[in-house]
Protein backbone atom coordinates (compact mmCIF):
# COMPACT_ATOMS: atom_id res chain seq x y z
CA UNK A 1 0.00 0.00 0.00
CA UNK A 2 1.56 3.85 -0.86
CA UNK A 3 2.06 5.70 2.35
CA UNK A 4 -0.43 8.61 1.86
CA UNK A 5 0.47 11.90 4.06
CA UNK A 6 -2.43 12.80 6.58
CA UNK A 7 -4.77 15.32 5.59
CA UNK A 8 -8.03 16.94 7.44
CA UNK A 9 -11.42 17.02 4.90
CA UNK A 10 -13.42 20.20 6.42
CA UNK A 11 -16.76 20.09 6.02
CA UNK A 12 -19.12 22.92 6.85
CA UNK A 13 -22.30 23.70 5.87
CA UNK A 14 -26.36 24.28 7.73
CA UNK A 15 -27.64 21.36 9.35
CA UNK A 16 -29.25 18.61 7.01
CA UNK A 17 -26.76 19.95 3.57
CA UNK A 18 -25.48 16.92 3.62
CA UNK A 19 -22.02 16.65 6.00
CA UNK A 20 -22.85 13.61 7.52
CA UNK A 21 -24.04 11.59 4.28
CA UNK A 22 -20.94 13.00 2.12
CA UNK A 23 -18.37 12.14 4.65
CA UNK A 24 -19.72 8.95 5.59
CA UNK A 25 -19.83 7.61 1.68
CA UNK A 26 -16.14 8.99 1.50
CA UNK A 27 -14.76 7.16 4.74
CA UNK A 28 -16.25 3.88 3.07
CA UNK A 29 -14.49 4.87 -0.53
CA UNK A 30 -11.22 5.48 0.83
CA UNK A 31 -11.32 2.79 3.74
CA UNK A 32 -11.80 0.58 0.53
CA UNK A 33 -8.86 1.67 -0.58
CA UNK A 34 -6.70 0.57 2.20
CA UNK A 35 -6.57 4.32 3.87
CA UNK A 36 -6.93 4.82 7.25
CA UNK A 37 -10.03 7.52 8.20
CA UNK A 38 -11.55 9.21 10.91
CA UNK A 39 -14.60 10.75 11.03
CA UNK A 40 -15.17 13.57 13.72
CA UNK A 41 -18.61 14.01 13.35
CA UNK A 42 -20.02 17.21 15.39
CA UNK A 43 -23.59 15.59 16.49
CA UNK A 44 -21.47 12.76 17.78
CA UNK A 45 -18.52 14.83 19.27
CA UNK A 46 -21.24 17.01 21.13
CA UNK A 47 -22.30 14.01 22.91
CA UNK A 48 -18.74 13.45 24.54
CA UNK A 49 -15.77 15.66 23.50
CA UNK A 50 -17.66 18.78 24.11
CA UNK A 51 -20.44 17.77 25.69
CA UNK A 52 -20.13 20.62 28.28
CA UNK A 53 -20.15 23.26 25.43
CA UNK A 54 -23.12 24.98 24.52
CA UNK A 55 -24.63 27.50 21.11
CA UNK A 56 -23.15 30.77 21.99
CA UNK A 57 -20.37 32.14 19.63
CA UNK A 58 -17.78 31.55 22.18
CA UNK A 59 -19.27 28.07 22.85
CA UNK A 60 -18.97 26.98 19.13
CA UNK A 61 -15.60 28.29 18.68
CA UNK A 62 -14.23 26.37 21.50
CA UNK A 63 -16.04 23.38 19.97
CA UNK A 64 -14.67 24.06 16.40
CA UNK A 65 -11.26 24.24 18.53
CA UNK A 66 -11.10 21.30 19.85
CA UNK A 67 -12.38 19.28 16.77
CA UNK A 68 -9.38 21.29 15.10
CA UNK A 69 -6.99 20.25 17.97
CA UNK A 70 -8.15 16.10 17.68
CA UNK A 71 -8.03 16.58 13.76
CA UNK A 72 -4.20 17.83 14.37
CA UNK A 73 -3.55 15.16 15.90
CA UNK A 74 -4.51 12.44 13.91
CA UNK A 75 -3.51 14.19 10.73
CA UNK A 76 0.04 14.50 11.62
CA UNK A 77 -0.11 10.98 12.67
CA UNK A 78 -1.38 10.20 9.15
CA UNK A 79 -5.19 9.80 9.26
CA UNK A 80 -7.63 11.44 6.57
CA UNK A 81 -9.73 12.99 9.34
CA UNK A 82 -13.14 14.05 7.75
CA UNK A 83 -14.96 16.47 9.95
CA UNK A 84 -18.43 17.09 9.08
CA UNK A 85 -19.27 20.05 11.55
CA UNK A 86 -21.63 22.74 10.85
CA UNK A 87 -18.85 25.44 11.79
CA UNK A 88 -20.41 28.54 11.08
CA UNK A 89 -17.57 31.00 11.74
CA UNK A 90 -15.36 31.35 9.04
CA UNK A 91 -12.79 33.22 11.61
CA UNK A 92 -12.30 30.00 13.93
CA UNK A 93 -12.48 27.59 10.72
CA UNK A 94 -9.16 29.81 9.16
CA UNK A 95 -7.64 29.25 12.46
CA UNK A 96 -7.85 25.56 12.36
CA UNK A 97 -6.72 25.44 8.72
CA UNK A 98 -3.52 27.09 9.75
CA UNK A 99 -3.21 24.90 12.51
CA UNK A 100 -3.67 21.71 10.81
CA UNK A 101 -2.32 22.64 7.47
CA UNK A 102 -3.12 19.99 5.30
CA UNK A 103 -6.35 20.91 4.93
CA UNK A 104 -8.90 20.76 2.49
CA UNK A 105 -12.61 22.71 3.49
CA UNK A 106 -15.20 21.60 1.93
CA UNK A 107 -18.52 24.14 1.74
CA UNK A 108 -21.75 21.76 1.65
CA UNK A 109 -24.01 24.24 0.46
CA UNK A 110 -27.83 23.37 -0.01
CA UNK A 111 -30.44 26.51 0.15
CA UNK A 112 -31.96 26.77 3.50
CA UNK A 113 -35.45 26.19 2.29
CA UNK A 114 -34.21 22.20 1.27
CA UNK A 115 -32.44 21.82 4.38
CA UNK A 116 -35.51 22.58 6.28
CA UNK A 117 -37.89 20.31 3.66
CA UNK A 118 -35.30 17.65 4.66
CA UNK A 119 -35.32 18.06 8.35
CA UNK A 120 -34.29 14.39 9.27
CA UNK A 121 -34.30 15.44 13.02
CA UNK A 122 -37.02 17.49 13.25
CA UNK A 123 -34.86 20.14 14.44
CA UNK A 124 -35.95 23.29 12.08
CA UNK A 125 -39.74 23.00 12.64
CA UNK A 126 -38.81 23.40 16.71
CA UNK A 127 -36.18 25.73 15.51
CA UNK A 128 -39.42 27.74 14.08
CA UNK A 129 -41.57 27.10 16.69
CA UNK A 130 -39.24 28.72 19.41
CA UNK A 131 -38.83 25.25 20.78
CA UNK A 132 -34.96 25.62 19.99
CA UNK A 133 -32.79 28.84 20.36
CA UNK A 134 -29.51 29.93 18.22
CA UNK A 135 -29.90 27.85 15.57
CA UNK A 136 -28.01 28.16 12.79
CA UNK A 137 -29.66 29.66 9.49
CA UNK A 138 -32.61 30.39 11.49
CA UNK A 139 -31.95 33.01 14.45
CA UNK A 140 -27.88 32.33 14.33
CA UNK A 141 -25.67 33.09 11.57
CA UNK A 142 -23.52 31.06 8.99
CA UNK A 143 -20.98 32.70 7.53
CA UNK A 144 -20.08 30.65 3.96
CA UNK A 145 -16.89 30.23 2.98
CA UNK A 146 -15.51 33.00 0.71
CA UNK A 147 -12.61 31.06 -0.96
CA UNK A 148 -12.52 27.11 -0.12
CA UNK A 149 -10.98 23.68 -2.08
CA UNK A 150 -15.02 22.58 -3.38
CA UNK A 151 -18.14 23.72 -2.96
CA UNK A 152 -20.60 20.57 -2.78
CA UNK A 153 -24.35 21.58 -3.90
CA UNK A 154 -26.33 18.89 -2.33
CA UNK A 155 -29.79 20.21 -4.00
CA UNK A 156 -28.18 19.63 -7.48
CA UNK A 157 -25.81 16.96 -7.22
CA UNK A 158 -26.06 13.04 -5.99
CA UNK A 159 -23.92 12.48 -2.81
CA UNK A 160 -21.72 10.12 -5.59
CA UNK A 161 -20.70 13.12 -7.61
CA UNK A 162 -19.83 15.31 -4.38
CA UNK A 163 -17.67 12.12 -2.96
CA UNK A 164 -15.70 11.78 -6.30
CA UNK A 165 -15.00 15.71 -6.16
CA UNK A 166 -13.64 15.63 -3.00
CA UNK A 167 -11.56 12.26 -3.84
CA UNK A 168 -10.16 14.17 -6.95
CA UNK A 169 -9.03 16.86 -4.80
CA UNK A 170 -7.78 14.63 -2.39
CA UNK A 171 -5.79 13.32 -4.79
CA UNK A 172 -4.07 16.17 -6.44
CA UNK A 173 -3.44 17.51 -3.08
CA UNK A 174 -1.70 14.43 -2.15
CA UNK A 175 0.56 14.46 -5.22
CA UNK A 176 1.47 17.66 -4.76
CA UNK A 177 2.60 16.87 -1.32
CA UNK A 178 4.35 14.30 -2.53
CA UNK A 179 6.57 15.61 -5.11
CA UNK A 180 7.66 18.80 -3.26
P1 LIG B 1 -25.76 17.29 7.97
O1 LIG B 1 -24.71 16.32 8.42
O2 LIG B 1 -25.18 18.38 7.12
O3 LIG B 1 -26.62 17.81 9.06
P2 LIG B 1 -27.02 14.96 6.87
O4 LIG B 1 -25.98 14.32 6.03
O5 LIG B 1 -27.26 14.40 8.24
O6 LIG B 1 -26.71 16.54 6.97
O7 LIG B 1 -28.41 14.97 6.10
C1 LIG B 1 -28.54 15.33 4.75
C2 LIG B 1 -29.81 14.72 4.20
O8 LIG B 1 -29.94 15.12 2.85
C3 LIG B 1 -29.77 13.19 4.22
O9 LIG B 1 -31.06 12.71 4.51
C4 LIG B 1 -29.38 12.85 2.78
O10 LIG B 1 -29.85 11.61 2.38
C5 LIG B 1 -30.07 13.98 2.01
N1 LIG B 1 -29.48 14.28 0.71
C6 LIG B 1 -30.17 14.38 -0.46
N2 LIG B 1 -29.37 14.65 -1.48
C7 LIG B 1 -28.11 14.73 -0.98
C8 LIG B 1 -26.83 14.98 -1.57
N3 LIG B 1 -26.69 15.21 -2.89
N4 LIG B 1 -25.76 15.02 -0.77
C9 LIG B 1 -25.90 14.80 0.59
N5 LIG B 1 -27.09 14.55 1.19
C10 LIG B 1 -28.18 14.50 0.42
Amino acid sequence: METVEGCTVWFTGLSGSGKTTISRALEKELRLRGHKVEVLDGDLIRKNLTKDLGFSKEDRDANIRRIGFVAQLLTRNGVIVLVAAISPYRKVREEVRQLIGNFIEVYVNAPLSVCEQRDMKGLYQKARDGKIKHFTGIDDPYEPPLCCEIECRTDQETVEQSVAKVLLTWQQKTRQHRDK
